[in-house]
């Protein structure tokens, strides 16, 4: 509980959602109800937002570390050594986790913030196999994650892989913690996160009416709000679609001039047919409280120029029959070609929206991380 436009509860409120955590939001409103229902003196209160799990214990201002320990999911490495470290958990990696561990070798996951990537801040996936009615992308990572566990994954939340050292045969890799992780061979499933509009002091707002993502936790609190969308991908059409439950109006802006150069079919046909849904085109600026930026995504992969491994010219990673295309000096070491899904590092493999000519879907995501797979067991068997 806590008051609205509190950057710390909406931290709290996106990570509860996308991980698929249930829980309930109470909005203080005054002082008196500050001091009934969350026991702090008032709204000013430095202790807000609290937290109150169903054991009732109480966290006043938790961090996102804290609260992952309280449901028991933060973990340190319990191997010495593992046959495959996969790095990122959206659906590329956890897809990878589920056939690494199925098929015997011994797996861990390390993820820098929380399980289901991309897909997991959506609403609502609608194209993915098997699933006529759609599902939220929190669903879909849960039910991954259950199946990664179950076959014996082992997962490292709140862990960001920033370096790497390779030796003959194994890597090592470390965490912006100081955790070194010792691997046989690994994947790269980092995927791209949202880029920033840069503009000066823009972090100021951030949580507090500028959001970064389809803002699913925020949704259900707009009511009756005017909403603003800013892009023109999918993620931002459904996000429109989603804040159109609630919300008074949603306006998309694009600086393009049409939604169709940019939208699934099927999203371009709801929001045209939504009364509630104004689109604007060529335009950059408008006065609004709630604003919602699904800008697109830029990988984070600074990590590779230190270990060697080709980037494109947009920082995606290099692989496989690209890599001819992209050398740059650094030579391939081995007689054989590199696999279709490897870096020019043999036995560092890279799946999904971090990988150079990738689909951006969770279907193809889910599918390399497959296939990577099917890799690591072709080089660790050569080595
Ligand atoms: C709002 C939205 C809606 C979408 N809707 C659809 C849809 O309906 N259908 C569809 O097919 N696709 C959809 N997409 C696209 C789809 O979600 C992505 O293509 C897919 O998630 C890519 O998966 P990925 O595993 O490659 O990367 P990501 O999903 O980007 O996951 C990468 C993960 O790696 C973690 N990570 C990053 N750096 C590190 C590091 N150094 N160490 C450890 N972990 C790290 C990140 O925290 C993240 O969890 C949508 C995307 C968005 C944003």
């Amino acid at each position: 509980m806590g008051i609205q436009r509190s950057p710390a509860a909406y931290a709290i409120r996106d990570f509860l959602q996308r991980s698929d955590v249930p829980f309930q939001w109470v909005e203080l409103t005054t002082d008196e109800e500050a001091r009934e229902k969350a026991k702090v003196a008032n709204l000013r209160d430095e202790r807000l937002p609290v937290c109150v799990f169903p054991d009732g214990t109480r966290l006043e201002r938790p961090t996102i570390r804290q609260i992952i320990e309280k449901l028991g999911w933060f973990h340190d490495p319990s191997r010495a050594e593992y046959d495959l470290a996969i790095f990122g958990g959206g659906p590329a990696g956890l897809s990878a986790a589920v056939y690494g561990a199925s098929e015997g070798l011994k797996t861990v996951l390390i993820e820098h913030s929380v399980l289901g990537g991309q897909a997991g801040t959506t609403s609502r996936i609608e194209n993915y196999l098997g699933f006529p009615e759609g599902i939220s992308g929190a669903e879909l990572a849960e039910r991954a994650r259950e199946q990664a566990c179950r076959f014996g994954t082992e997962i490292l939340l709140l862990r960001e892989g920033v370096r790497a050292e390779f030796q003959p045969g194994k890597f090592a890799a470390y965490m912006a913690d100081g955790t070194k992780i010792v691997m046989h061979a690994s994947i790269c499933a980092t995927g791209v996160e949202y880029q920033r509009l840069g503009l000066p002091n823009e972090e100021r707002f951030w949580g507090v009416g500028v959001y970064y993502g389809a803002g699913v936790s925020e949704a259900s609190l707009c009511v009756s709000e005017d909403v603003f969308v800013v892009g023109g991908g999918n993620s931002a059409g459904q996000a429109a679609l989603n804040f159109s439950k609630f919300a008074r109006k949603v306006t998309i802006i694009i600086r393009g001039a049409a939604l169709k150069e940019t939208l699934s079919q099927y999203l371009l046909d709801r929001i045209l047919s939504s009364p509630k849904i104004e689109v604007r085109t060529h335009t950059e600026t408008f006065r609004t409280s709630r604003l919602f930026l699904c800008l697109g995504g830029a990988p984070r992969t600074h990590w590779a120029d230190d270990v060697g491994i080709v980037c494109d010219e947009q920082r995606y990673l290099v692989t496989g029959p690209d890599l001819k295309q992209y050398d740059t000096g650094k030579k391939w070491p081995l007689d054989r070609a590199p696999y279709y899904l490897e870096t020019n590092q043999p036995g560092v493999f890279a799946a999904g929206d971090v990988r150079h000519g990738s689909i951006k879907r969770c279907a193809s995501a889910v599918g390399e991380g497959a296939m990577a797979v099917a890799f690591v067991h072709r080089y660790l068997a050569d080595h």
